[in-house]
């Protein structure tokens, strides 16, 4: 197992990664309890395929699961009050613990949700995507989506324990892989050679999720994450940072419709390969590490520029980039 430290004062948290961590969550989670309640917030498909494992693991306490429909809708005001709900029905108080178990609609709703529940309670995280492993259970950044855009309504809140068992990953559909895998890219691009260098040599191997490779991805990108957002938490400056290639990216999915047609990492792996191309035609860049970046995204199976020939009319994508 390997730990990240996410370090913000008295607000610092420690990342677990590795395999099989689900079955040992009572041992991780229970050092962080104030109180011997749980509640669980899942979506149907992590329920149906993981939730016995994760019971199981904590049935020395006392937990209730709260399981959602599956899919964005659910970072919704509806979304919000079905958990909040839920939440007050069971009798739950500030000292009891909220844990996020999904991926990252669950874990935006979930610490949204723990937020505002009484003025805020205990938050945990079990990612179980590799967007979520990566990225979006990392750095406290929750929130829900209404009619004028997503992640508009929210908190910066962050969570006492981040648990990302890498084994749950072997579930996940090979869209969605691929959807986290471009954020991984990503940290391989922001000023880290290195490992832009060691995934350009064993990316196939995560993506098979090799353990070793996965558990190493997941790991230095945690990392990665972590140091931006110790820097700068509430995105005044370098945060901005990790947005690499989500100019573009959101374009394309304001574009393709959110309907599922384009992930959003799909989006940031096309995003990511426009952003290069745009930065060397204004000098600011080399050619060679467009082709760099495209012959990684080629020889891994990412989607990339050529692959979204439909959605490129650029007054259209501007149009999008200016809302932005
Ligand atoms: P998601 O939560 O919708 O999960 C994708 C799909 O995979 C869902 O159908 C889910 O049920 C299923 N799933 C989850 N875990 C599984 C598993 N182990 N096996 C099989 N199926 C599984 O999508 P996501 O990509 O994890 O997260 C996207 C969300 O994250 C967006 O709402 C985005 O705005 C948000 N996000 C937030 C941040 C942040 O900093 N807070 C950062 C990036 C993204
Ligand atoms: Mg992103």
């Amino acid at each position: 197992m390997t730990s990240v430290t996410v370090n913000l004062g008295e607000r610092s948290y420690d990342i677990a990664i590795g395999e099989d961590l689900l079955g040992r969550a009572g041992e991780f989670l229970t050092p962080h309890l104030k109180a011997s309640r749980v509640a669980i917030v899942t979506d149907e498909n992590v329920h149906a395929l993981h939730g016995a494992t994760l019971a199981a693991a904590l049935s020395k306490l006392e937990t209730h699961m709260i399981v959602r429909p599956a899919g964005e809708d659910q970072k919704s005001f509806a979304g919000l009050e079905a958990v909040l709900e839920s939440l007050f029905r069971a009798g739950f108080d500030r000292n009891d613990t909220i844990v996020a178990f999904g991926g990252g609609v669950i874990g935006d709703l979930t610490g949204f949700a723990a937020s505002v529940y009484k003025r805020g309670c205990q938050f945990i995280q079990i990612p179980t995507t590799l967007l979520s492993q990566v990225d979006s259970s990392v750095g406290g950044k929750t929130a829900i989506n209404n009619q004028f855009g997503k992640n508009l309504i929210g908190a910066f809140y962050q969570p006492k324990l981040v648990l990302a068992d890498t084994t749950v990953l072997k579930t996940l559909p090979e869209r969605e892989l691929k959807a986290g895998y471009a954020e991984v890219v990503k940290y391989g691009l922001l000023g880290d050679s290195d490992f832009f260098g060691w995934l350009d040599a064993n990316g196939a191997d995560v993506l098979a999720l090799k353990p070793e490779a996965i558990a190493h991805a997941v790991a230095t990108s945690c990392k990665t994450k972590a140091r931006i957002v110790a820097e700068d938490e509430l995105e005044h400056g370098s945060r901005a940072l990790l947005n690499l290639g989500h100019t573009f990216g959101h374009a394309l999915e304001a574009e393709a419709g959110y309907q599922g047609d384009l992930l959003h990492g799909e989006a940031v792996s096309i995003g990511m390969e426009m952003a290069f191309a745009f930065s060397a035609q204004l000098g600011l860049c080399r050619q060679k590490d467009v082709t760099l970046v495209s012959n990684h995204l080629e020889k891994t199976g990412m989607p990339q520029i050529k692959d979204a020939a439909s959605l490129l009319r650029p007054e259209v994508l501007l149009g999008h980039m200016s809302q932005d």
